[in-house]
């Protein structure tokens, strides 16, 4: 599903943010990436939905060679790779329905449809009773289940959670990572990066550990070490 051969990310003042990297994650495969501040995880993610690139190494997704992107083709590989961060990122005057489908509507589905996947969605995230309501009147959980639904609606095959439960209490965020084991029991790829030690150390699924642009260790069953 995700292949990197020797791959270096370096930015445009020089700094050297991967370096020679090789990975394979297989697909439906659920992994923590994890790494000290400046490691190269944020570089990581750019890469794989191409804000940032490679200066030299091969990356191939879900079958596309990187190299063979034109900027038309990046919309489309960013549908097939969903994102959540830390902070969100919902657009405030919009309510939960309206952020969900408005992912939709920029890529030219039918209102039809759309009426049809949004509730779904927002039924598998638990989200429901919250359709109206706007950023400022749910929780930070519920905010975070949103950009979960607004992530999937596109059916990506790739879920990346970039610090996902950063801004949660510990009941909130366990309950965030939970949907993302469902999400990836139905059979999305799940990249989680965490400084949570507590949440990696449960899990017990694969860790990635990146420190200054290189993977240090790759463990199956994976502990939270930096
Ligand atoms: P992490 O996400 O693990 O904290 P990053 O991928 O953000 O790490 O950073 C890796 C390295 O690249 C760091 O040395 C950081 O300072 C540098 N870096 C990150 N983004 C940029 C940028 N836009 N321009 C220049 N250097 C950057």
């Amino acid at each position: 599903m995700i292949l990197l051969d020797r791959v270096s990310v370096m930015y445009s003042n020089k700094t050297v943010a991967l370096s020679g990297v090789n990975l394979h994650i297989a697909a439906k495969e659920f992994v923590s990436i994890v790494g000290p501040s400046g490691a190269g995880k944020s570089s990581l993610i750019k890469l794989l939905i191409k804000e940032a690139d490679s200066v030299s190494g091969k990356v191939i997704v879900d079958g596309t060679d990187y190299d063979s992107l034109t900027r038309q083709d990046i919309p489309i590989l960013r549908r097939r790779i969903g994102v959540v961060f830390q902070d969100f990122k919902l657009l405030p005057n919009l309510n939960v329905y309206e952020n969900v489908a408005f992912a939709l509507e920029v890529a030219g589905v039918k209102t039809k449809d759309i009426k049809r996947a949004v509730p779904k969605i927002l039924h598998l995230v638990g989200l429901s009773g919250k359709v109206k309501s706007y950023p400022h009147e749910i929780s930070g959980g519920e905010k975070q289940r949103a950009a979960i639904a607004r992530a999937l609606i596109r059916n990506p095959k790739i879920l990346i959670a970039d610090e996902p439960t950063g801004n949660l209490d510990p009941k909130t965020a366990w309950d965030i990572i939970e949907l993302l084991l469902k999400i990836n029991r139905f059979g999305t790829t799940v990249l989680l990066t965490t400084h949570n030690k507590e949440i990696v150390n449960s899990l017990k699924k694969r860790v990635i550990t990146i420190n200054r642009g290189r993977i240090v260790k790759d463990e199956k069953v994976g502990r939270f070490s930096l």
